[in-house]
C-alpha cells in the first residue's frame, strides 16, 4: 500500500527513489498554499508556516517532518493536540552551519565584504598601513548565546583562533568546558565581556527579541554579533541603529525576521556581513538533512517511531 505525502518540491533533486519507496508523493511548490486533501505526511521547508489551518485542511495528517533543526515554523502544540508527530533533523547540520557561523566571524572581523567591494570598484590605490583595519581574534572573547550542538561546536573551534570562551546556557556543559576551557556566565556578563557574540538559541518566547536596545547597550562598542541561528532573536532596527551610530563594532548575519525581506535600514547599515540563509548548506548536509525527514516520515507510516521527533 503506498501512502500519500506532501514533500517540498525543491528537495526533489535530493532524495533518492529509493528512499521514496510506498510513498505517493505530491511534490508542494514553495509558493503554493498547503492543500486540503487525505495527505498522511507534510515534508516542508522552514519557509512553509504549518499551523492550525493547515491541521484541519490536511484531517489524516500524521506528521511533519521539518527540513531543518529549528522548528518554529510548525505550530507544536495545535501538532500535539492533534496526535501529529513533528520531526526536525538535528546532528547532520551541526558542523556546516559552525563552520558558516567562522566563515561570518572572521569575514566580519577582517572586513572582508568591504575589501571585495572596494577591490571591483576600482578604487584600491594600494596597500596603507591603515586601510580596513580589523578586529585581530587572538586574546579576544567568544561569547555564545546557547551551547546546544552548534553553540558547542562553533565554540570548539576558538582555541585555534586564541579567543577565550564565554557562555551562557540554561544548564552548564561541564564536558564543552573541560574540552575548550569555556566558562558559564549570565546573559549580562555574555553581553558586556563578549568581543565577539554569536547566537545559537533556538526563538522562543523567552529568547524572541533578546537581542534588544537594553542589551545592545550593554554590549562593547568594538563588538560584532554574528547570527547563524534564527532572525527573531534580533530587533533589526535597534541593531541597524547602533551600527549606524557606530556603538556596535559589526554584525555578521546569516537569518532574518521577515526572510526574504531585510530590514531596509539593516540592508543599508555599515559593518555588516549578510548571508541568505545559508548555514547548512553543503552538498552533503542538504542531501543528508531531506533524507533524515523521510526516513522520519517512513518510520511512522510504517507504524515505528520517529527518528528525531521534537516532542515526546
Ligand atoms: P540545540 O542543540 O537544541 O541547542 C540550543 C541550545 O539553546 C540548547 O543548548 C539550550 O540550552 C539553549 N537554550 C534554549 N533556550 C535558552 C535560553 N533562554 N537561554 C540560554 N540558552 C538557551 O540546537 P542546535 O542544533 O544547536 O541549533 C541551534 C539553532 O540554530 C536552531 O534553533 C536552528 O534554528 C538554528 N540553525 C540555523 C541554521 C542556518 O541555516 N542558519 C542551520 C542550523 C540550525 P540547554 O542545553 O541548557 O537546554
Amino acid at each position: 500500500m503506498s501512502h500519500r505525502v506532501l514533500i517540498a518540491a525543491e528537495l526533489m533533486h535530493l532524495l533518492e527513489p529509493s528512499q521514496l519507496t510506498g510513498l505517493e508523493v505530491t511534490w508542494l511548490g514553495a509558493g503554493d498554499p498547503t492543500p486540503r486533501g487525505d495527505w498522511v505526511a507534510l515534508v516542508p521547508l522552514l519557509s512553509r508556516w504549518v499551523g492550525g489551518t493547515e491541521f484541519k485542511h490536511l484531517p489524516e495528517l500524521r506528521i511533519v517532518a521539518n527540513v531543518a533543526v529549528g522548528y518554529n515554523n510548525v505550530d507544536v502544540v495545535a501538532a500535539e493536540m492533534r496526535g501529529v508527530m513533528v520531526t526536525n533533523t538535528p546532528d547532520v547540520l551541526t558542523e556546516a552551519t559552525a563552520d558558516l557561523t567562522w566563515a561570518l566571524i572572521l569575514a566580519t572581523a577582517r572586513r572582508l565584504v568591504e575589501g571585495v567591494d572596494l577591490v571591483r570598484s576600482g578604487q584600491w590605490t594600494g596597500w596603507h598601513p591603515e586601510q580596513l583595519l580589523g578586529m585581530e581574534l587572538r586574546g579576544h572573547t567568544l561569547g555564545l548565546l546557547g551551547a546546544g550542538r552548534i553553540g558547542q561546536a562553533v565554540g570548539k573551534r576558538a582555541p585555534a583562533f586564541g579567543l577565550r570562551v564565554i557562555y551562557a546556557a540554561r544548564t552548564r556543559k561541564p564536558e564543552f568546558e573541560q574540552l575548550v576551557g569555556a566558562t558559564r556566565v549570565h546573559f549580562k556578563q555574555l553581553l558586556a565581556e563578549s568581543d565577539i557574540l554569536s547566537l545559537h538559541v533556538p526563538v522562543t518566547p523567552e529568547t524572541k527579541g533578546i537581542i534588544n536596545t537594553d542589551a545592545l547597550a550593554l554590549m562593547k562598542r568594538s563588538a560584532i554579533i554574528i547570527n547563524t541561528s534564527r532572525g527573531d532573536l534580533i530587533r533589526e532596527g535597534p541593531l541597524a541603529i547602533a551600527l549606524e551610530e557606530g556603538v556596535l563594532g559589526g554584525a555578521g548575519l546569516d537569518v532574518y525576521a521577515d526572510e526574504p525581506a531585510i530590514h531596509p535600514r539593516l540592508r543599508a547599515a555599515p559593518r555588516t556581513v549578510l548571508l541568505p540563509h545559508i548555514g547548512s548548506a553543503t552538498e552533503e548536509t542538504r542531501r543528508q538533512m531531506a533524507a533524515i525527514a523521510v526516513a522520519n516520515v517512513q518510520s511512522v507510516l510504517n507504524g515505528k517511531p520517529p527518528l528525531t521527533p521534537v516532542y515526546s
